[in-house]
């Protein structure tokens, strides 16, 4: 496994390996676990050549302190990559990607605007510049991306296709503990009752989309009042938000109709949590 931290070496390397093998580019912030490690492998069954970053990218947190106590454990990471069979690494620092007087983002524009976008300002900009460069550098044939950041794939997908990126963009489903909870980076913060506490949000969820399937004509109110009351909270917690939206536009539906998204942030104590669930028209 090739270990990279310039842009001229990694794309020196990509260019010996030849122009007609095909490069399927995971993109991550590190801290990997089994969600990350699903990406990675389902690139190796479908290209030649797998490449993974890892870049904790600051344009992309709206708080430093959030930024600056993010886990990060290069040596375990590459560890686990070298496991799985990784070609290349390329592990950029701060100034490699932002060297000073930067001046250029990419702003998606509404697909931002809600879920997530609404809470955090400026974070999908900071996504989206983040992933452009990082697609023209390594220049995949296809690049994965989790489901369990559904609105970042969504994102991801426009501006691939406003900007005409030559990119498939695989979208991977989202990888769960056995009581539901979606693998996350942000789980190792949670204490053991924090952790029972954070299931009951997939648990939720399932549920919530359980009663929209079988009484379609429930309106969304009512299924943020079971959101809430199905969540096993203590006082330090709190929903930032419970949606039901389209699964393409994200705009968010007054009507249940498949296929719908139903998407929340929580927050257990000190960590927040997403996840979602997409009910299409024949799920069971
Ligand atoms: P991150 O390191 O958090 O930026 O995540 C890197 C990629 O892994 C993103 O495409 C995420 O959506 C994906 N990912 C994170 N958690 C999971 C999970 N539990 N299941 C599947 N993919 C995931």
């Amino acid at each position: 496994m090739r270990i990279f931290y310039s842009i001229p070496e990694t794309r020196a390397f990509l260019k010996r390996m030849g122009r007609n093998k095909q490069i399927g580019f995971v993109p991550t912030m590190g801290d990997l676990h089994a969600g990350h490690l699903s990406l990675i492998r389902r690139s190796k069954k479908e290209n030649d050549c797998t490449v993974v970053s890892i870049f904790v990218n600051p344009l992309q947190f709206n708080q430093k302190k959030d930024y600056q106590s993010y886990h990060r454990d290069t040596r375990a990471d590459l560890s686990a990559l070298r496991k799985e069979g990784v070609d290349m690494v390329f592990l950029p620092s701060d100034q490699e990607l932002y060297p000073d007087r930067f001046q250029t983002t990419v702003n998606v524009e509404g697909l931002t605007q809600g879920l997530c976008g609404a809470f955090r300002p400026g974070h999908f900009r900071g996504v989206a510049t983040v992933v452009l460069k990082l697609f023209q550098i390594v220049q995949p044939a296809r690049a994965y991306f989790g489901q369990k950041d559904y609105q970042q794939l969504k994102v991801i997908e426009k501006m691939v296709h406003d900007l005409n990126l030559p990119i498939e963009i695989v979208a991977c489903p989202t990888v769960r503990e056995k009581d539901g909870l979606a693998l996350s980076s942000r789980n190792r913060r949670l204490s053991i009752s924090e952790h029972k506490r954070a299931s009951s949000i997939y648990a939720t969820l399932r549920s919530v989309a359980l009663f929209a399937q079988s009484h379609p004509a429930s309106a969304v109110t009512s299924l943020r009042q079971l959101f809430y009351k199905g969540l096993d909270l203590s006082e330090e917690d709190r929903v930032e938000y419970f949606e039901v939206v389209h699964p393409d536009t994200l705009t968010t539906l007054k009507k249940i109709q498949t296929p719908f998204l139903l998407a929340a942030a929580v927050w257990i104590g000190k960590t927040r949590l997403i996840d979602n669930l997409l009910v299409n028209r024949n799920s069971k």
